[in-house]
């Protein structure tokens, strides 16, 4: 590498690592792996060693990145909350040991697992727990006081009621909590947290402390910071302490006088890190002696007495003997990678998670190929690539059918995921259930998702239709349901029959058709039958409404499913009619095709105009099309009227059947 192009790498490289910072440490929603970031950040420290004339002032390799979000108050750091330098390998513990020895004797060090979260300070007045912040920039946190106050662990007041204390601690979100909030955030539709460092982060810094109260967020401590009341020495006798004041302090902290033992203890601890219902993604190696640690001092980025040890992403071949399709609560298809048993980071796995078809095609997967698998600290498994291929294979292709109800399945708008529309499919049933009954929706009240829980564990339902078929005996024989509920919710279930079109549309959960998306689409269409027959060009030509959102809803309407659910749901007596549109009946069985430019009306006006009077628009002429509307430059559907004997009507005509006036057919030669 020449030195033009070492420059050029180290611009790049900084862009790219404070991009990636800034996705982690201000969004709390970081697009690339840890590890991934680390080698970034190691080959820019690598390189800014070489060319150090080419290093960026304000390096991410020099300083903490973190911003304060401006929704909390500022809390400047008395004492500096750095970071900690990371290795790799035995070989830089030592060395980290050779530094040390340089400048103290016989240093005696502490190891602990290194937990990961987010740091934050926690400060005590005369026992009493004042103030809480996080890290920012090691210089400048945010006051997250209120949501730290949520966190049972914290203790309000210590059994001692020193004059002053300020702790550091990891605030942590244990992995049940975490499963348990993803699959929450999958019913809801909003996209689920990376892991559970970010689910703790963005728990953490939230505005209204409501939220983290309800992430059962949980604190290790594992630094004083400052302390005024009590001398102490040493790192040990100060966890001690702060145990006895009613911290929950880091899971184990062993003191240890060789590198040998510093060692052992690493392995030990990467060893257990699966028993551990948090994530740890490394140890950390501490220098014992406060008095010691002053003498070694800081660097602006973290402390030159300790450092965190990361265990490396363990990585071993397998043969990939299935791919199984799981189809999520919101339709989507992912594949897995079923292979033969391997032991990795401390676990057997024999699954790993393949994402997309994009993914597959890019790696060149194939069902009895040798793939690469990799699992670092509390990661799912992953495959990284392919090993050796099989003789003439085939990239594995995700199905066009939805493995749980053999729907068709559509590509999700111009994203890489494939996934399942139908609205009774079993793989959605809760969520579609919960969805169809809310608030938006069709509005049922008393039909929360502990109830539609209860009903599709008990086999009452498996689609939104089978609600308007549900007994009263059958909701009384549910667990916790008094009677004068089971009638309340039968009521609100017969309620909900009146409900306006656009309600009914949004409470189908087609993909992308959020409330207003609903209501503009019922204000367009009489009725569930013009949408089965709308085109997507039709529904595009919607103000508002994309080509993406249109290509759902035709490909919504061209499922078997879907016919079978509307009808069972308007024998059932639910509203299938816009209110919007109703006003009168004098089109009512009529159907008509629009072709070429009419001189007054747009196409899409004259539909409503059609639609208004209960008269239905289809895309194609058959003996079925009661009249077809033609202006200028009409074409092939012109033709086939004609051909057919189908009446054709210009515009004046359409206007006057329109007025009841009756209407007279446009000449032939028209
Ligand atoms: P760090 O998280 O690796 O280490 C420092 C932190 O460790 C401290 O802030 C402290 O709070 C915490 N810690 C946990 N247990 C501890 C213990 N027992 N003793 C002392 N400290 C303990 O450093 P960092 O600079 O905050 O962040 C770097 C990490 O963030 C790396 O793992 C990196 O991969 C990740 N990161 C990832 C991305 C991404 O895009 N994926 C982006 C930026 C950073």
């Amino acid at each position: 590498m020449n030195e033009e192009q070492a420059r050029e790498k180290i611009d790049q490289l900084t862009k790219l690592v404070l991009y990636h910072s800034k996705r982690y440490y201000d969004q709390d929603a970081p697009e690339i792996e840890d590890y991934e970031y680390d080698k970034l950040l190691h080959e820019l420290i690598d390189l800014e060693e070489a060319y150090p004339q080419f290093a960026h002032a304000d390096s991410p390799t020099k300083r903490v990145v973190g911003q304060v979000k401006n929704t909390f108050e500022p809390v400047e750091h008395k004492v500096q909350m750095g970071s900690l330098q990371d290795v790799f390998s035995q070989e830089e513990v030592f060395a980290f040991h050779e530094r040390v020895k340089e400048q103290v004797a016989d240093p005696i060090y502490v190891v602990e697992p290194k937990i990961d979260g987010l740091s934050v300070s926690l400060e005590y007045r005369d026992g009493v727990f004042v103030r809480g912040s996080t890290r920012g920039d090691g210089f400048v946190g945010e006051d997250v006081t209120l949501n730290l106050k949520t966190i049972q662990s914290i203790p309000q007041r210590l059994k001692k009621p020193i004059p002053f204390l300020e702790v550091r601690g990891e605030v942590y979100m244990p992995e049940g909590s975490f499963q348990k909030l993803t699959e929450e955030q999958e019913i809801r539709e909003e996209k689920p947290f990376k892991n559970p460092r970010n689910a703790a982060a963005g728990s953490l810094r939230q505005k209204d402390p409501t939220i983290a109260a309800q992430r059962n967020l949980d604190i290790f401590v594992f630094n004083i910071q400052q302390i005024e009341g009590e001398s102490l020495s040493g790192h040990k006798e100060s966890l001690d302490f702060l145990r006895q004041q009613g911290f929950p302090v880091s899971p184990s902290y062993q003191s240890f006088s060789s590198m040998e033992a510093v060692m052992d203890e690493i392995c030990r601890i990467g060893e257990n890190r699966e028993a551990y219902s948090f994530g740890i993604d490394g140890a950390v190696i501490k220098v014992n002696s406060f008095a010691q640690r002053e003498q070694l001092g800081n660097t602006a980025k973290y402390p030159k007495w300790a450092i965190a040890y990361k265990y490396p992403p363990e990585e071993k071949p397998s043969v990939l003997l299935d791919i199984q399709i799981k189809v999520g609560r919101t339709g989507v298809l992912t594949p897995t990678a079923v292979f033969e048993p391997i032991s990795l980071a401390g676990t057997t796995v024999s699954r790993a998670v393949l994402h997309n078809q994009a993914f597959i095609d890019e790696k060149q997967i194939a069902i009895g190929d040798t793939i690469l698998v990799r699992k670092a600290g509390d990661i799912i498994p992953e495959v990284v690539g392919v090993v050796s291929h099989l003789p003439e294979r085939s990239v594995y292709q995700i199905p066009d059918i939805c493995p749980a109800c053999g729907s068709p399945v559509f590509f999700e708008g111009d994203q890489a995921a494939k996934r399942c529309q139908n609205s009774d499919c079993p793989a959605q049933l809760l969520r579609n259930l919960v969805h169809f009954a809310s608030r938006d929706a069709m509005d049922i009240e008393g039909l929360g998702p502990s109830i539609v829980e209860n009903l599709v564990a008990a086999g009452l339902i498996k689609s939104p239709a089978d609600l308007y078929d549900i007994t009263l005996g059958e909701i009384s024989s549910l667990d916790r349901l008094a009677e004068k509920s089971g009638t309340n919710l039968l009521a609100a279930i017969e309620k909900s029959k009146q409900n306006d079109l656009s309600r009914l549309l949004f409470a189908l959960g087609i993909r992308g058709i959020g409330q207003k998306a609903a209501k503009l689409l019922a204000s367009r269409f009489a009725d569930m039958e013009a949408l089965f027959a709308a085109s997507e060009e039709e529904i595009s030509a919607i103000d508002g409404f994309g080509g993406i959102m249109a290509q759902a809803v035709v490909e919504y309407f061209s499922l078997d499913a879907t016919r079978h659910l509307i009808s069972r749901l308007e024998k059932a007596g639910v509203n299938t009619r816009s209110e919007a549109l109703s006003t009168g009946d004098r089109l009512k069985g009529l159907t008509f095709v629009l072709t070429g430019t009419l001189p007054n009306l747009t196409r899409s006006a004259a539909g409503l105009l059609i639609e208004e009077q209960g008269g239905k628009v289809a895309s194609s002429v058959s003996q079925k099309t009661s009249y077809v509307i033609a202006g200028e430059e009409a074409g092939s559907k012109l033709t086939k009227a004609q051909a057919l004997g189908v009446p054709i009507l210009d515009e004046a005509a359409f206007l006057s059947l329109l007025d009841g006036e009756g209407a007279a057919p446009i000449p032939e030669e028209k």
